[in-house]
């Protein structure tokens, strides 16, 4: 596989910062209304670092665009992606198959699980990104059941009731709302399905 780190980079910014307010709404129903705006806030910071984090092979860029997300993000997320993309900059081969893929994004779902100290089904972004590391790891995904795959654990988050981050204030009220980082994660990865399937 192929790693066009550049149509990558800037198809997941413009994705994430057009899905600003939509992330917005998600989190004002079951949090405090920024998620939107926290990740706005770190693409753009990536876009201001774009040429320097292109000038680096995959690994180190990806190592950046973490860095970038865990200074310029307020909030749970900024930590969190941040340590996800840093992960997957260490773990990641230069040449990586599928399946490297998702050994390396497995490897940076448990340094997240580590961080925020959540498991799956607390209703969090490791709803969508556990099982779809694990799906990419299996050898057997596509990029349309990765893509299928990730939207239906966003919507699957939907019925749980939050156990992390501020969503579990509200409890029982938690329930009938999508996780929105569960939903950012979903952008993400059919931002990155979406490149690949170009470059097929
Ligand atoms: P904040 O919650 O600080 O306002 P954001 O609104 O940007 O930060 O991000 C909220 C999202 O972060 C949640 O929807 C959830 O997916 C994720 N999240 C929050 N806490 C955790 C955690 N401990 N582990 C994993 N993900 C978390
Ligand atoms: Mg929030």
């Amino acid at each position: 596989m192929a790693f066009p780190l550049e149509p990558l980079l800037d198809t997941v910014s413009e994705r994430i910062i057009a899905a600003s307010d939509e992330l917005t709404a998600l989190d004002s129903a079951i949090g405090d209304a920024d998620h939107g705006l926290n990740m706005k806030r770190g693409f753009e910071a990536v876009q201001a670092e774009r040429s320097n984090i292109l000038a680096k092979p995959p690994g180190e860029a990806l190592k950046a665009i973490g860095m970038t997300l865990v200074m310029k993000v307020g909030g749970a997320s900024g930590p969190l992606y941040g340590t996800l993309f840093m992960t997957l900059g260490k773990e990641l081969p230069a040449e990586p198959t599928v399946a490297d893929a998702g050994r390396a994004l497995q490897a940076a779902v448990l340094a997240l699980k580590a961080r925020g100290k959540a498991e799956i089904g607390n209703k969090t972004m490791l709803d969508v990104l556990s099982p779809v590391a694990n799906h990419l790891a299996s050898g057997q995904a596509s990029l349309a059941s990765t893509r299928a795959l990730a939207a239906e654990c966003a919507q699957a988050t939907v019925p749980l009731k939050a156990a992390r981050g501020r969503a579990s204030f509200l409890g029982e009220r938690s329930i009938g709302h999508m996780d929105p980082g569960a939903r950012s994660s979903e952008i993400m990865i059919a931002a990155i399905c979406d490149v690949l399937e170009q470059g097929t």
